[in-house]
């Protein structure tokens, strides 16, 4: 059987026995097509069946999550946790809580997580999981009781040296402070069991801003390779929580000038550039009064609010989707290309369309995917368990350095392997393929598990 038959078998097997997963199957088929040249060079992957056995999670759990809301109504949600693949670490991964949530998005969000993870160079397997509950507009002793009855249930699953999940969409300083501090009280131990905590018990520095830090690091390596920089370019940027917040803040650090931010709801176009004030009353609005953003067009004079649209029409020349996932389409792609867009960096998992990562290589626009270029959070998450497990805390220079070498291992990494396969400049096969080898070796060396 030639490689490309194998990794077709597997991928009509992957849409049968997992019906309905859109994401799910859309995530595999991006990573199991680009490996293409690497199972032809090692026919001992399709010997141990490895791509059958990495598209199968090690383990699902699904679960229910019982809370009552302010005035004593009793509400359901389901959770998630997908345990994907333990071959490199324990398992790392995030939780998010949206409406949206259900089993495919978690599988693709925990398949993704395996190659990232492995690209960080960090000792991290991967995983993910979550829940359909929306936090937005609950109180807080409402997001606290969710929160206390979403652990008590997955407290049996994790622990430091099995499973730490970390914050995503929608989990953030709060949620990740209320279900640590029901872990603590179920299993009577403080130990590094999840990451993203509070500094003064067991977070590290820098973890905050990780995902978004390095989402501009690895697009100012990508520029690098061209001789060319951030500063004075114009940026669009997506989303308006977490990722997007600390990419708008390391852009100007840097010496670029963001121009848009956006929500479910809508984007904002400042083409004055949103300065350290401006990104301060966001950053209020979107993580204290968990506001929307069409209230920064009201309150700064000049800014445009463009109800229900997406930024990627907004003239740029680097673009930083940072809010969900398919948030690029192809004619946004087409836009963007119009528009003589040079890069796309990805702070947010899968947020480009597969055609429109077509549209983006044809028009040779640097492109750094999500597995690499928002790598930055997992790699500080796995340096806050580094810490914890030492019982020590590093400086924010330290942290912050260390996370600057990981984003330029991992561009390194994505750069000669897309090179070797002869796919030069393809930085989404590189990751995948970087990410994969390693995972792919560990397997066969622990034998059929
Ligand atoms: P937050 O919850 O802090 O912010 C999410 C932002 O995206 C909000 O502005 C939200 O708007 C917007 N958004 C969410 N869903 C949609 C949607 N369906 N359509 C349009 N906008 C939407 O999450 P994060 O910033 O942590 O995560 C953003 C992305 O980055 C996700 O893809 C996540 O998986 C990825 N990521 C996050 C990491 C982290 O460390 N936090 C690490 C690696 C990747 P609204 O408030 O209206 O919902």
């Amino acid at each position: 059987m030639t490689a490309k038959e194998h990794i077709n078998k597997v991928l009509e097997q992957v849409i049968k026995r997992n019906p309905g997963e859109i994401e799910f199957h859309q995530a595999v088929k991006e990573v199991l097509e680009s490996l293409e040249p690497v199972i032809n060079n090692r026919p001992e992957y399709i010997e141990a069946n490895i791509l059958e056995r990495i598209v199968e999670p090690e383990r699902v759990i699904i679960f229910r999550v019982p809370w009552q809301d302010d005035r004593g109504k009793v509400h359901v949600n389901r959770g998630f946790r997908v345990q994907f693949n333990s071959s490199l670490g324990p398992y790392k991964g995030g939780i998010r809580f949206h409406p949206s949530v259900n089993q495919g998005i978690i599988k693709f969000l925990g398949f993704e997580q395996i190659f990232k993870n492995s690209l960080t160079t960090l000792p991290l397997g991967g995983g993910k999981g979550g829940s359909d509950f929306d936090p937005k507009y609950k109180s807080d002793p409402e997001v606290m009781r969710f929160c206390q009855s979403f652990m008590t249930e997955l407290q049996r699953h994790i622990g430091a040296d099995t499973d730490v999940p970390a914050g995503d969409i929608g989990v953030g300083a709060r949620e990740v402070g209320y279900m640590y501090g029901q872990y603590k009280r179920l299993r009577n131990e403080f130990t590094g069991v999840l990451t993203g905590k509070g500094l003064n018990w067991g977070g590290s520095l820098i973890r905050p801003e990780a995902t978004g830090y390095g989402s501009v690091y690895f697009a100012q390596e990508m520029l690098t390779s061209r001789n060319d920089s951030i500063e004075g370019k114009t940026c669009v940027v997506s989303g308006s929580g977490n990722v997007a917040q600390y990419t708008v803040e390391k852009i100007i650090q840097l010496g670029g000038r963001v121009v848009s931010l956006s929500d479910s709801a809508g984007t904002v176009y400042d083409p004055a550039g949103i300065d350290e004030e401006k990104l301060n009353f966001v950053k209020e609005l979107k993580r204290i009064r968990y506001g929307r953003i069409k209230e920064y067009a009201e309150k700064f004079k000049g800014v445009e609010y463009l109800e229900g649209q997406r930024p990627w029409g907004i003239k740029c020349d680097c673009a930083f989707p940072s809010a969900t996932q398919n948030e690029i389409s192809q004619a946004d792609a087409e836009e963007l290309c119009k528009n003589n867009c040079l890069l796309i960096s990805e702070g947010a998992n899968m947020p480009t369309e597969p055609g429109a990562v077509h549209r983006a290589h044809a028009a040779c626009l640097l492109f750094g995917p999500g597995k690499a270029a928002n790598a930055g959070g997992v790699a500080v998450s796995g340096l806050e368990m580094s810490q914890n497990s030492m019982r020590m805390r590093w400086s924010r220079e330290e942290v912050d350095q260390k996370l600057q070498q990981i984003m330029k291992a991992i561009h390194k990494q994505c750069v000669e392997a897309a090179e070797e396969y002869g796919m030069k400049d393809n930085l989404v096969a590189g990751a995948n393929i970087a990410g994969f080898v390693k995972v792919a070796d560990s397997m066969l060396d622990h034998g059929v598990i």
